[in-house]
């Protein structure tokens, strides 16, 4: 284990200088083609190289080219900044190396607590039992809305597990044009297809109107086809809009449909007292699929999904027989009956590291910087006659486009669908493009607490200078 100590320790230092030094260098920089090529052909070694050669190796040839987050002024995605809490806390998981699918060992007991840490985060119900840690939000989306199948199924007296589809009449389900599209996977992958998904109007900010999700629901009901699920989003990728999730919760109850909410970017926004309003009625969902990958700043990967009825899910994906329940833990079983994974990684280790170096308080007053970083941000945007907000920051996205006075449309959304990737090779700053409304945009996500109002003004000003480059170059061409 000396080669362990000696390398490991070297192996800190340069994470530490990695990560300290992130600021200092550029957001992001297009690969060396050399370096690339290097990493794309590397042979397989047929001799093996000692701990220092490869901690060293790491050192010349990977950290050098990062995808940015980290870097105070990445707005890319909804992609975070590692928390040092979290990464130290994933050597020491890789150094035990269980498999917290289940058994008595302390992986498996700590993700018991983490889960509940985080429904209390957000001020989600929980039962032990209702809920796991996953992959991401699309591996919790799916364990969702399996779950929301089996219970549709169960209602109309078909035992899905063994009987299949082909016993069940037409179901449907409600999202938002705003909707992720890991909801969708995971419908096709439900085997229900995606066209048993009704796509219900949003208003201008991207908010699913409750009002046409009843209509919907009434009409398809009246066609002979079985509603049984409605998605509401906890803060969309594209501009952070946080859904009405008491009104849909209400449509929901009165039609008995499952609501799944959507939380992978936004649900934490909650803990920011000045938007909390905003998500009165998420704990009245049926499932919530969270990402502490993301806001929290856990370490990819890790995901969470929470469930209202733990029987539910449990019976959805448990293939332990009754008489070999392990009756340990409470009786909970293990979590591979709750999930799709069998061997799962210790990912609660780094959970608790991260949400345990903040604290609650911490982390609130990190999320409520980040908001308020974003209004911020939305106001120098506004102030800009050059750029033009796109939709109310309402979490922590702000959703904007370059348009200055005089120039034709055609040419506004030809500036602007190159807009991210010319930031981005800029390298000062990194913001990613979408389509709102019909328009072509760029949008910035502030989920980095390191964020600084200096960092805003270095955003505003590339946005600015990419897009009259860009513009010069397509009036001249
Ligand atoms: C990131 C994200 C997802 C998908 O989650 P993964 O962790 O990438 O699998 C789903 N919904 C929203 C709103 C997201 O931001």
């Amino acid at each position: 284990m000396n080669d362990f100590r000696t390398a490991g320790h070297a192996a800190v230092d340069l994470l530490a200088d990695y990560l300290g030094g992130l600021p200092e260098g550029p957001v992001w920089q297009e690969m060396d083609p050399a370096a690339r090529e290097r990493l794309l052909t590397l042979p397989l070694p047929q001799r093996g190289r000692g701990l220092p050669e490869l901690v060293a190796d790491i050192g010349a040839d990977v950290l050098p080219y990062p995808m940015g987050n980290g870097h105070p002024r990445f707005f890319g995605w909804v992609n975070a900044a590692p928390a040092p809490a979290g990464v130290l806390a994933t050597m020491a998981a890789a150094a035990m190396n269980p498999s917290s699918a289940g058994g008595d060992h302390a992986d498996v007991h700590l993700e018991r607590t983490v889960v509940r840490w985080i429904a209390e985060l957000a001020g989600f119900p929980h039962l032990p039992g209702a809920g796991l840690l996953t992959s991401g939000a699309s591996m919790a989306t799916i364990v969702a809305l399996g779950t929301a199948r089996s219970r549709a199924a169960r209602q109309l007296g078909v035992d899905v597990r063994e009987e299949g589809l082909a016993a069940l009449p037409q179901l449907v389900g409600y999202v938002s044009a705003e909707t992720h599209s890991c909801v969708r996977k995971a419908v096709e992958l439900l085997g229900l297809g995606s066209r048993s998904l009704r796509t219900v109007p949003t208003d201008p900010a991207g908010h699913l109107d409750p009002a046409a999700l009843r209509l919907r629901v009434k009409a398809d009901r009246a066609a002979g086809l079985h509603p049984f699920l409605a998605v509401a989003s906890a803060g969309t990728v594209n501009t952070g809009a946080v859904d009405d999730l008491a009104a849909i919760a209400d449509v929901c109850a009165e039609e008995g449909l499952w609501l799944h909410v959507d939380g992978a970017y936004g649900a934490f926004g909650l803990l920011d007292p000045v938007i909390a309003d905003r998500y009165t009625g998420l704990d009245r969902a049926d499932s919530l699929a969270l990402d502490p990958h993301k806001w929290l700043g856990v370490p990819v990967d890790c995901g969470c999904v929470l469930v209202r009825d733990p029987v539910e899910l449990r019976g959805t994906f448990s293939l332990v027989p009754s008489y070999l329940r392990d009756e340990n833990a409470g009786g909970l079983g293990w979590f591979s009956e709750y999930g799709i994974e069998q061997t799962r990684p210790f990912r609660s280790l780094k959970v608790w590291a991260t949400i345990a170096a903040s604290g609650r308080e911490g982390i609130a007053s990190d999320v409520a910087h980040c908001t308020a970083m974003a209004r911020r941000l939305g106001e120098l945007v506004a102030a800009e006659p050059e750029l033009q907000l796109m939709a109310p920051v309402e979490s922590s996205i702000a959703a904007f486009r370059f348009a200055p006075d005089g120039v034709s449309d055609e040419l506004l959304e030809q500036v602007n669908s190159a807009l991210s990737v010319e930031v981005q090779r800029r390298g000062r700053t990194f913001v990613t493009g979408t389509l709102l409304n019909g328009h072509e945009a760029v949008r910035a996500c502030l989920i980095n607490p390191a964020v600084t109002e200096a960092d805003l003004a270095v955003l505003v000003q590339e946005v600015r200078a990419a897009g009259a480059d860009l513009l010069a170059g397509l009036s001249a061409s």
